[in-house]
Formats: C-alpha cells, structure tokens, sequence
C-alpha cells in the first residue's frame, strides 16, 4: 500500500519523525509530501525542508520525501496513494483536520485520511512553537533532531 503524509515541515520537527516513523511501519511505501504553496510564507524554503526530511529519514527505506503544489489529491492519484496520513495532537487540530478529510473525500471518494495520534512526548509541538522557542534563544534539544537546532537558529538569526 502506498500512503501520503503531507505537510508544511518548516522546519521539521520530532513530532513529524514519530509519524513518519511509525506510518512507515504500516505502509509499502510513505511519500513524506512537501507543501510548496508560497502564499503560506515559509521560513525554510522546500528545497531545504526537503533537504532536513531526507536527511532525517536516511535510514527508512521506504519512505521517499518530494515536493507538491496544488490540490493534495491530484498528488495522491498522480502517486498511487489511496492512504493520507494526518497527525493529531489536540482537540484544536481536530476541525481543520475533519474539514480537510471531507472536502478531499467528496473530490476523491476512494481515498481515505487516518488521523494517527500523537506521541504524548510531542503532542505540544509544532514547527512555528520551534520557531517561537529560537526567536527568544531557548534550548530546542528533545524537539527537533540536534542539526536541525542548529539551521534553525541560524535561519531565525538571518531574519
Ligand atoms: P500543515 O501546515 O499541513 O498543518 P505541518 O507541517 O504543521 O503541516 O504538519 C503536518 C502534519 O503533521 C499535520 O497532520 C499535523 O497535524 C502533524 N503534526 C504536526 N506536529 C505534530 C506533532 N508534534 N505530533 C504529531 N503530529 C504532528
């Protein structure tokens, strides 16, 4: 089976890697799929989210990490994924997510989103916290990978 994790990623963080790591598990082949939209501003441009996702899932065999615009369920029939995966941590994603899955099944009936639910060491994470956390100089360790920390903080200082 072939399955869709889609996301921004700016920047990856371990909240993302225990998805990954676990959706992988449960699929032939994950594709880790990178949100190239450039009205949502990112700080990391996608070549390097793309870059921290490889890097950071060298060793998973099947999961392959590219690049997506437009509609995310042109991308999954373009891929052969009849799976999307989504993580949940909190009540307060469950909307949007609920919204999202539904608008993509009425485009798409025989493609279904699963919500995995977050680790509970990561369920307060999220890439713009991360951000937050280096703007004011605090210690991102047990949050992103340890050469993540240190791309982000330099990006942070850049801006
Ligand atoms: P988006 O902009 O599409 O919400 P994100 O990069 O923020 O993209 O997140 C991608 C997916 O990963 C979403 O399904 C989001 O709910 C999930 N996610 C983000 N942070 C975590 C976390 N700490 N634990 C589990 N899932 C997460």
């Amino acid at each position: 089976m072939i399955a869709v994790y889609p996301g921004s990623f700016d920047p990856v963080t371990n909240g993302h890697i225990d998805i990954i790591q676990r959706a992988a598990k449960l699929t032939d082949t994950l594709y880790v799929a990178v949100l190239t939209n450039p009205s949502k501003k990112p700080t990391f441009t996608v070549e390097e989210r793309i870059n921290l996702l490889k890097k950071v899932t060298e060793d998973i065999p099947n999961v392959k990490v590219e690049p997506f615009s437009g509609l995310l369920i042109d991308y999954a029939e373009k891929i052969g994924a009849k799976i999307i995966f989504r993580g949940l941590r909190a009540v307060s994603d469950y909307e949007y997510e609920l919204q999202m899955a539904l608008a993509n099944k009425k485009l798409k009936g025989d493609t279904e989103t699963l919500f995995m639910v977050s680790n509970s060491k990561y369920s307060f994470l999220s890439s713009s916290l991360v951000k937050e956390i280096a703007t004011f100089g605090g210690d991102l360790t047990g949050m992103v990978p340890d050469f993540v920390i240190s791309e982000v903080e330099a990006k942070i200082k850049r801006r």
